[in-house]
Formats: C-alpha cells, sequence, structure tokens
C-alpha cells in the first residue's frame, strides 16, 4: 500500500468512469500535533500502554467535534526509520490514544505520520506539509477555516504556510526550549495557550 496515496482526488475528478464516489462534503479541521501537545513527549515513545493525555485534551476534542470539527493528529515519527520502533507500534499506540479519548465521548477522526529521519529531507515531515495537504484532499477540508495546535515552532510553521490559524501550547518545560521562546516572542502565532484545552476554547471562540 502505498501511504502517500492521494485517493480524495478521485471523488473530485467529475465524469471518470461510472463508480466515481461522491465527494465527501467540506468540514472544517482541527489539526493536531500528538508527543507534547496531546500527551506528554516521553520521547520515541515505543509502547502503547505507557501513553497517556494531558488533562483536558478529551474533553476539548469532545468540543471540538461537537462545534463541526474534523479531528486530524499529523505527528513526526522518525523514531520508524531510526530503528526504535516499528510502524505497528505507532499504529498501537494511535488506537490505544483513542482508547483513552473514548470515555471523554472523544476520538481523533484520522492520523497521518511522517515515519522518515529529517536527513531524508522528505515532504511529509513537518514542518513539510504534504501530509497536511493529503488530509485536505482526502477529507476535503477547508483549510481557511481549519486550525492548528502543537506545540513546537515546526507545527506553527507548516500551519502558516498552510493558511491555518496557528496556536501554540506551552508544555511545561518547554520553556528552556529557545526554539520555544523565540516563536512566543516572534509574534508568528496566532495564539500561545497554557494548555491543550485552552487552545481548543480559544480556537473555538473565534468562530
Ligand atoms: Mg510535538
Ligand atoms: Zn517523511
Amino acid at each position: 500500500m502505498n501511504p502517500y496515496a492521494v485517493t480524495g482526488f478521485r471523488g473530485l475528478m467529475a465524469g471518470n468512469g461510472p463508480a466515481a464516489p461522491r465527494p465527501r462534503p467540506v468540514r472544517r479541521a482541527l489539526f493536531v500535533d500528538r508527543d507534547g501537545t496531546l500527551n506528554p513527549d516521553l520521547h520515541y515513545l515505543r509502547k502503547a500502554e505507557r501513553l497517556e493525555l494531558f488533562r483536558g485534551v478529551g474533553d476539548a476534542l469532545s468540543l471540538a467535534h461537537d462545534h463541526g470539527f474534523l479531528v486530524v493528529c499529523v505527528t513526526n515519527q522518525s523514531g520508524v526509520e531510526r530503528g526504535f520502533y516499528t510502524r505497528a507500534d505507532v499504529q498501537r499506540i494511535h488506537e490505544r490514544l483513542n482508547e483513552l479519548l473514548r470515555p471523554h465521548r472523544a476520538h481523533v477522526d484520522a492520523f497521518y505520520y511522517c515515519p522518515h529521519a529529517p536527513e531524508a529531507r522528505c515532504e511529509c515531515r513537518k514542518p513539510g506539509t504534504l501530509l497536511f495537504r493529503q488530509a485536505r484532499d482526502e477529507w476535503n477540508i477547508d483549510m481557511a477555516t481549519s486550525a492548528i495546535v502543537g506545540d513546537r515552532d515546526l507545527d506553527v510553521q507548516a500551519g502558516r504556510d498552510l493558511g491555518l490559524l496557528t496556536a501554540v501550547v506551552a508544555t511545561p518545560g518547554h520553556e528552556a526550549d529557545p526554539s520555544y521562546r523565540r516563536l512566543r516572542d516572534s509574534g508568528a502565532v496566532d495564539l500561545v495557550a497554557g494548555s491543550f484545552s485552552n487552545a481548543v476554547l480559544r480556537i473555538l471562540a473565534r468562530g
């Protein structure tokens, strides 16, 4: 299976055979980073059992759904190419994440991840925008009314390049990270929030 196949386009090409599916309705999306945003960044997390969510994430995602947002997680997982864990491990972590969200009546609608190391210079690793554009085409997402929440400058840079509303969460420990401080002080990000749920509430408040 080609993980980069852009299946959504087929439905949008008119008159191309009788079996062309109807395009999905246009949706707005809440793009979310994974590590350091939904869950504490445990650095090359391999075991799904170790995954835990930040407080308030479930309720915030549930609220985003109630407001009509599709929830799409885009994450860099260079540990795959580095050999720290496998694609199956990543898959299990994403299944576990949705298990943890279930009691909050929340879920992530779609996960997209880049398995490459930075040296590969691929287009899918954030701040590259390939995975976001793939999600846009597959789910018929209106980027102009969509938003991203992340914890790093690369999340914000991808969001800016795509014309998304950008929010960054100040994760404990990141205060010492110079790229985070630069980002906060640069004015390049639309919202700086103290928690994921605060970021989501402020995105929703923008209408
Ligand atoms: Mg992160
Ligand atoms: Zn990649």
